[in-house]
């Protein structure tokens, strides 16, 4: 049914296939409207609003495709081109999306199982969509705005003062003045506001009358307006681009502006990183491993990168994948110090910051972008080089449709536009150490660049095997638990030895980091009674829960489950047998307690997500840290990240173990990067640095090559255990996640789902893996019941042909029912 003003509207030739925006696929190629006559410029990546379903509700989508009615296929063809719908207009803002990050969008869609609105949607920020901080101005010039000053003769404006009104106030013969001054010095347009300001009238009014009495004309400006606490980027572009003016006459992009005037002479593994990596900017699509040791310098190289980028091709993109931790004001200042046209985007953006900082991008007043996540969505034009720092990071993977992950998509947007990449990395992720490594892998993102070299990785390894110039990796004792319970009596988090360090590292004027990765205060509230065996477990989910001290609450803390928003109190009395409950386990707010009853002249501050509430509760307490007010930093993986103060000389993991038995495959590597990162935060100025590994596994071999710093080894023997029993990086992973409340849905939704996988992979020739289902390790979350389906397939393509399979037989419910996560991080 078409509505009457859409018979109506003149239609052109041309269909557009529109994707709406919206989290219900209702196709995946989109849904075909007539393009109509007021709309014949209309181009890909336009945001529009069509008519859907019986009522013709308006709503928001992209166009995708344009094409002739004409090349429609046969069966389409026949109907006749009014027999589509009608676009009804672009969004009312004129937004749209480079023609890139639609193809991208497609590409997001069919990889990870995802539908193409839901893709869309979160490509564009929603303060940008709302037209967050807009602002519009009126700006007034004399008529006929002359491009010469001195063609502005008085008589003109006289003349039409005459043919109009003669009378003018002296106020409005001042406004005229002050216009024809301006205009003489070559600007024509001066805003209503100002204007009125400066001839002294106290609103605008009478300088709006001369507009309706056609003395001067007008215009609408809009932009967009945000507020900072501290310079915005562009006010610091600004100062950047001053200082350069007034130095150089240089043509190029790059300021002078950091503080050190003499440039820093790169090491000589830096150097021939960034001759490499230079040496292939340009020249069509590459993937650069920097695989540098904590302290390396790699951020260096990636500025000497955009230095050069930038000298070549000064209209270049560049976008700095960080992840969202390392977002502090420490590493935004070395891109915002050293390039005038910086974006920033983060999660403590407020959303006129957010839509301020996208319009600079996409107008091209920013061409490079250091952001999070998301930003790999930067609407830049051109884009030549995208940096993933920390590229091993699991945050660069959204654990919510949709489930992209960011380093992925960044090799995926490179490809498409033959850019090159550079992931970074202390301890790379296997998946890229193997693409670094392996020859002659292939995998549907391979492209006509492999194939002309054959016999090559498909990733170029570059290695930053030492510490900058002066400064050495730190020295790492491992303290054996186990022993420690017979050196002295009573609960202690710290060793004897890790004790010893700190006092003498505090006496010494330096600073230290503890770090244990669980928050709370215990995560073990039970029945002393060991025959008895009661546990403290969440009423909704299968896990225990946290015992959080708060002072502030009359019960002096609360119980907490850490997988869903369930609290309760602290039960005094075991339900079953009467004995006081204990409370064991391990938390930062514990380690806290212990260092102010042992250290009590020590300043310290936790660092959790209990009490970093936001980014800027984040930068504070850095900032003090880093300012000397603090001695001692206390912190879950918060602290292991990117951090970079030279007085950090001691760095103590209070449980080396926390991430060694989790039921995932990659415990492992989780315990190796852990221990490296946060290790890595000690010894960076001149003075050396010392490290403690607290451990009940002291032979384990990731804590035991985390302590030598041995990535390669470690990475080696880890990549040969995991080949050896099939699973990523030696192959492709899948997992599918059913969940209900009702438990016997669950299975049956989950064997259904693993029955036709089963026999679809059958017919696609078995290469693939179909375990289960089965229960996942937490088997129930918030009262849902969780049930999962693993694929390992050999390589990418084999697995995606399975998934759109599954795919086009629509048996995936709604995400809240059945996630698809390709390529998971978390096995949880
Ligand atoms: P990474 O990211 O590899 O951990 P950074 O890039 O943060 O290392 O560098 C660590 C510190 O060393 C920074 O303060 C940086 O300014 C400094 N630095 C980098 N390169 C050099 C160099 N060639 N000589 C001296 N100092 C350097
Ligand atoms: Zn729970
Ligand atoms: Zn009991």
């Amino acid at each position: 049914m078409q509505s009457l003003f859409q018979a109506e509207a003149a239609v052109t030739g041309v269909l557009a296939q529109v994707a709406l925006e919206r989290s219900v696929d209702v196709s995946s190629t989109g849904l075909t409207y007539a393009v109509p006559a007021s709309l014949s410029d209309l181009a890909v990546g336009q945001r529009v609003i069509v008519p859907l379903g019986r009522g013709d509700k308006p709503v928001t989508g992209y166009v995708i495709r344009l094409h002739d009615a004409a090349e429609q296929s046969e069966q389409a063809s026949r109907k006749k081109v009014t027999r589509f719908k009608t676009i009804l207009s672009r969004d009312a803002q004129g937004l749209s999306l480079p023609g890139d990050l639609i193809d991208l969008a497609r590409w997001i869609a069919a990889y990870y199982c995802c539908p193409l609105g839901m893709v869309l949607l979160s490509m564009l920020p929603a303060a940008v969509k709302k037209g967050t901080g807009s602002v519009s101005s009126v700006w007034v010039s004399l008529p006929e705005a002359l491009p010469q000053a001195s063609e502005l003769s008085e008589q003109s404006v006289a003349g039409a003062s005459k043919s109009a009104t003669p009378r003018l106030s002296p106020l409005q013969k001042k406004a005229l003045e002050l216009l024809r001054e301006s205009a003489a010095t070559g600007e024509q347009w001066v805003e209503l506001k100002r204007l009125s300001d400066r001839a002294g009238a106290r609103s605008v009014g009478p300088v709006k009358q001369l507009i309706a009495r056609g003395l001067l004309v007008s215009q609408e400006r809009s932009g967009v307006r945000a507020t900072w606490d501290e310079p915005s980027p562009q006010a610091a572009d600004a100062l950047a681009a001053e200082t350069a003016a007034n130095s150089s006459n240089s043509a190029v992009n790059v300021s002078a502006a950091e503080p050190t005037p003499e440039r820093m002479e790169l090491s000589p593994s830096q150097r021939l990183a960034v001759e490499a990596i230079g040496a292939r900017l340009g020249a069509g699509f590459s993937v650069n491993l920097l695989h540098g040791v904590t302290g390396s310098g790699k951020t260096e190289v990636y500025l000497r990168l955009i230095e050069q980028l930038l000298q070549r091709e000064p209209a270049a993109g560049v976008i700095v994948l960080v992840p969202e931790i390392a977002l502090t004001p420490q590493t935004v200042s070395r891109f915002v110090g050293r390039f005038s046209g910086v974006a920033v985007l983060h999660s403590g953006l407020t959303a006129a910051q957010r839509h301020e900082q996208w319009r600079r991008i996409r107008q091209g007043r920013a061409r490079i972008v250091v952001g999070a996540r998301s930003a790999i969505f930067a609407p830049l034009a051109s884009l030549s080089l995208i940096v993933v720092d920390e590229e091993h990071e699991s945050s660069y993977k959204q654990d919510q449709l949709p489930r992209y992950h960011a380093r992925d998509v960044a090799i995926k947007r490179a490809q498409s536009l033959g850019s090159t990449v550079v992931l970074g990395s202390a301890t790379p992720s296997l998946e890229s150490y193997w693409n670094a490594v392996h020859i002659g892998a292939s995998t549907s993102t391979s492209t006509a660049n492999n194939v002309t070299r054959p016999m090559q990785p498909r990733y170029h390894l570059h290695s930053l095997p030492d510490r900058v110039p002066g400064v050495s990796l730190p020295r790492v004792e491992i303290v054996d638990l186990s022993k420690e319970r017979s050196k002295r009596a009573g609960v202690h988090l710290l060793s004897v030895r890790l004790e010893e360090l700190l006092t003498q590292t505090l006496r010494d004027k330096g600073q230290a980091m503890l770090l244990l990765n669980r928050r709370g205060y215990a995560n073990y509230i039970a029945c002393p009674d060991a025959r008895c065996g009661w546990m403290m477990r969440c009423d909704y989910c299968d896990a225990t829960m946290v015992y959080h001290k708060d002072g502030a609450l009359p019960t002096g803390g609360l119980l907490k489950c850490h997988h869903c928003q369930a609290q309760q109190v602290l039960p005094g009395k075991c339900p079953s047998c009467s004995r006081h409950v204990t409370v064991f386990g391990l938390g930062t707010q514990r380690v806290e307690e212990e260092i102010a009853r042992k250290f009590p002249r020590a300043t310290y501050s936790r660092m959790d997500s209990d009490t970093m509430r936001s980014a800027k509760d984040y930068h504070t307490s850095l900032q003090a840290f880093g300012r000397g007010e603090v001695d001692l930093l206390v912190g879950t993986q918060m602290i292991a990240k990117g951090l970079d103060f030279p007085n950090v000389r001691l760095v103590g993991v209070i449980s080396g173990d926390t991430a060694l038995h989790m039921p995932d495959f990659r415990a492992a590597e989780r315990t190796f990067q852990l221990i490296a990162q946060v290790a890595g935060r000690a010894g960076r100025g001149d003075k050396a640095g010392t490290v403690v590994v607290q451990t009940f596994n002291p032979d384990d071999p990731s804590i035991l090559l985390a302590s030598k710093h041995d990535y390669e080894s470690f990475a080696n023997r880890e990549m040969k255990l995991r080949a050896e029993v099939g699973l990523p990086p030696a192959t492709r992973m899948a997992r599918i996640v059913c969940r209900d409340t009702d438990l016997v849905k669950c299975v049956a939704s989950a064997t259904e789902l693993a029955s036709h996988l089963s026999s679809a992979n059958e017919r696609l020739g078995g290469a693939v893996r179909v375990r289960g289902p089965m229960p996942c390790p937490i088997a129930r979350v918030a009262d849902f019941h969780r049930q999962q389906i693993e694929l390992i397939a050999p390589d990418a393509a084999t697995l995606q042909k399975l998934l759109a399979d599954l795919r086009s037989a629509a048996l995936v419910r709604s995400d809240a029912h059945t996630a698809v996560d390709v390529d998971p991080v978390t096995m949880i």
